[in-house]
């Protein structure tokens, strides 16, 4: 087998990609939307690039943790798809993309309630209630699983961003009672929104990130253990979700100009996976009119082109 990309070459390519970050840097906004995620220090930006075997290349702050947002709604996806019958799932959320805002009512209101797929929020709010009406540690099992993927033990809820989600939870709290309007959802809204905005509030850095999502690279096995998270096949459906759904109304953009599995969230991460080679993941906070992280977006493609990565030919 050829190898898939130069490995010497990565590092002085990491290096170079975080020394041009200034130069996005005030462009795009913090969201303010979350009071706690609007003190963070705009401009920042980290990179961390994880192999199939587990070996990591960072640079910039790629070790400070910052709030992984809706990259946890993979997270979850995860632990849905590993403790349910697939019905379970996919009869009360679908898979396509949406092609509107990631917080959007309009549609689910004229989808009756089923949410388009599980990254956008209210079908992230969706999975969050089959997982809390049927396990009764959940956070626990998050917090686990955060830290067993990554290697890391210190991984935590930033109760602070979790507790200011859910004082600014009005617009999650609405999709979710849409959704028990139309019987699509029976368990308690805040008790629903309170596994969901914990999920958003893990603190986890580039690094732990790049490392926690190697499996998706690797047919579904955690390099870092050599445990099996998710099947091969659970893995190609994934990949296929994040590819068309992960960066919800630019999904399409983010297709045509980086070509690889993502998902982003606004606290200005954003995970890619090349599969069969490496998982990366990039962090800067501010956040174009999608809320996906301009500086973030502009590394991942020179990333791309550095290394000459293609899956999609
Ligand atoms: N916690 C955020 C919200 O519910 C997550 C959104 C995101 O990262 N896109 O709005």
């Amino acid at each position: 087998m050829p190898e898939p990309f130069d490995r010497h070459q990565l590092q002085p390519l990491l290096d170079r990609i975080a020394a041009a970050a200034p130069r996005h840097f005030g462009e795009g906004e913090v969201a303010d939307y979350i009071p706690a995620l609007a003190e963070v220090a705009p401009d920042q930006f980290g990179i961390a690039v994880c192999d199939i075997n587990g070996k990591v290349w960072r640079a910039g702050a790629a070790d400070t943790a910052f709030s992984i947002q809706s990259i946890s709604k993979v997270l979850n996806l995860v632990i849905a798809m590993q403790r349910l019958d697939e019905p379970d799932i996919w009869t009360r959320v679908g898979r396509e993309p949406s092609g509107h805002a990631f917080n959007s009512m309009a549609q689910l209101e004229e989808e009756k309630g089923v949410p388009r797929n599980p990254f956008i929020n209210a079908g992230a709010v969706l999975v969050c209630e089959l997982l809390v009406s049927r396990i009764m540690s959940i956070h626990w099992m998050m917090r686990e699983q955060a830290r067993r993927l990554a290697g890391n033990p210190a991984i935590n809820f930033d109760d602070r961003v979790a507790r200011s989600e859910m004082d600014h939870k009005a617009r999650n709290a609405a999709l979710a009672y849409l959704m028990k309007a139309y019987g699509n959802l029976h368990s308690e809204v805040n008790d629903v929104l309170d596994v969901y905005f914990h999920g958003c509030a893990l603190a986890m850095s580039c690094s732990d990130v790049a490392r926690a999502f190697a499996f998706l690279a690797n047919g579904g096995v955690n390099p870092q253990d050599g445990q099996a998270v998710v099947t091969p096949q659970q893995t190609r459906q994934l990949n296929a979700l994040l590819l068309t759904c992960g960066l919800y109304d630019a999904a399409g953009d983010f297709a045509w100009r980086v070509g690889l599995p993502g998902k982003s969230g606004v606290g200005g991460g954003i995970v890619a996976i090349v599969p069969g080679q490496m998982s990366i993941c990039v962090w800067s906070p501010r956040l174009d009119s999608y809320g996906n992280s301009v500086a973030g977006l502009r590394a991942l493609e020179s990333l791309v082109e550095g290394l000459g990565v293609a899956p999609l030919g």
